[in-house]
């Protein structure tokens, strides 16, 4: 659907393996004094000193987690550094690194790769972290891109997902649903364009819900705005799978119950208009959607006063003795089982 604007195909064959490294990697500058040394020797370097070090990794494949037909390559490049930050965040600490590590075929030209450099490079500035290596080989099918990013944190800031207690209050970032959303508009414009490759679709009424598929940010500012508010988070995970299969990693790995309230759910105006569109209920969006990359966590109760109020932050329940069971309260008042419906990899 979006063409590609670079009219020149310049073939990876002709640049070789190193060429293409050094060709993809020239412009990334080093912004962090942990890196002692980044690209071009066999290992990276770092010194933290008297921090711990967090680390994290993703696998992306074409077919499986994205679609080159509506997926520009500067936002793939994009989307996958921000996923792979989001999970260092989620343990309340800092990105400070990546690795990137691609696969690509030949029916892939220099400038399609540029592309998603592009991307890649816009995450490494805005959300300052150094590009210190990877790994750069063939594929006989599609584009394969694995990218790892490190972290640093004190060890008495780091939130895992074990650390909830029975009356702590839940709480979530930003607004959910949207990437869901998001992506059934681009699923159903994709089938129109099938029809008729000539029309213009006007997809500014979705362009919220379009950005939080196409174009997510990591939640790179919730750190920092806990550790002002002198808030340690006791729990804490990613949105990456769906509201409801999140609440439940929490819940297992803590060994407590939760109960969800409904009507406490954060939603984007544009969010609920496009479900009404849809026909799909909002809640569900919400709790099954996924890949919001908002920041799901536990907060003490005697912290409630500082954290109610503050635009980011949105206290969705609370959670109880594991022998309760993890529940959404509903706006009529009915308590119903939550189930992790969230997206599942291995579903056909
Ligand atoms: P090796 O043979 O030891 O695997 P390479 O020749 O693959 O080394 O890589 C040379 C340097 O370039 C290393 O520092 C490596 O981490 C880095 N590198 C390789 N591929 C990429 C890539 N796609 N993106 C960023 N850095 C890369
Ligand atoms: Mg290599």
């Amino acid at each position: 659907m979006i063409e590609d604007k670079n009219q020149e195909r310049t073939s990876l064959e002709k640049l070789g393996e190193f060429g293409l490294i050094d060709h993809l990697t020239k412009d990334f500058s080093i912004q962090h004094e942990s890196t002692l040394t980044g690209i071009g020797d066999d290992a990276a370097v770092l010194d933290f000193k008297d921090k711990k070090t967090v680390l994290s990794t993703d696998l992306l494949i074409e077919g499986v987690h994205f679609d080159l037909s509506y997926m520009p390559l500067k936002h793939l490049g994009y989307k996958a550094v921000i996923v792979n930050l989001s999970d260092i965040y989620a343990m309340n600490a800092t990105a400070t690194h990546i690795t990137v590590s691609i696969a690509v075929s030949n029916r892939f030209p220099l400038e399609a790769i540029e592309e998603l450099y592009a991307g890649i490079a816009l995450a490494c500035t805005k959300f300052k972290v150094d590009l210190i290596g990877g790994d750069t080989t063939s594929s006989t099918t599609g584009l394969l891109i694995s990218i790892t990013a490190i972290g640093a944190a004190n060890e008495t800031n780091i939130a895992y997902r074990k650390g909830a207690k029975p009356n702590d209050l839940l709480v979530v970032s930003g607004d959910l649903g949207g990437a869901y959303m998001g992506l059934q508009v681009l699923e159903r414009e994709k089938e129109v364009f099938k029809v008729n490759p000539n029309s213009q679709p006007d997809l500014e009424p979705y362009s919220y819900v379009i950005e939080r598929q196409l174009k997510p940010e990591a939640r790179n500012d919730i750190s920092g705005l806990l550790q002002e508010m002198g808030v340690q988070p006791t729990s804490m995970i990613d949105i990456s799978d769906g509201l409801s299969s999140e609440i439940l990693h929490l819940c297992k790995n803590s060994e407590v119950g939760c109960n969800l309230f409904e009507d406490k759910i954060p939603l984007d105006p544009t969010v609920i208009s496009a479900c009404e569109e849809f026909n799909i209920d909002s809640t569900m969006v919400a709790l099954s959607g996924g890949e919001d990359y908002e920041l799901l966590f536990t907060v003490a109760q005697a912290d409630f006063e500082k954290i109610k109020g503050n635009p980011n932050l949105s206290i969705i329940g609370h959670m109880t003795q594991a022998s309760e069971g993890a529940h959404l309260i509903t706006r009529g008042d009915t308590k119903i089982p939550l189930t992790a419906q969230g997206w599942n990899s291995f579903k056909a």
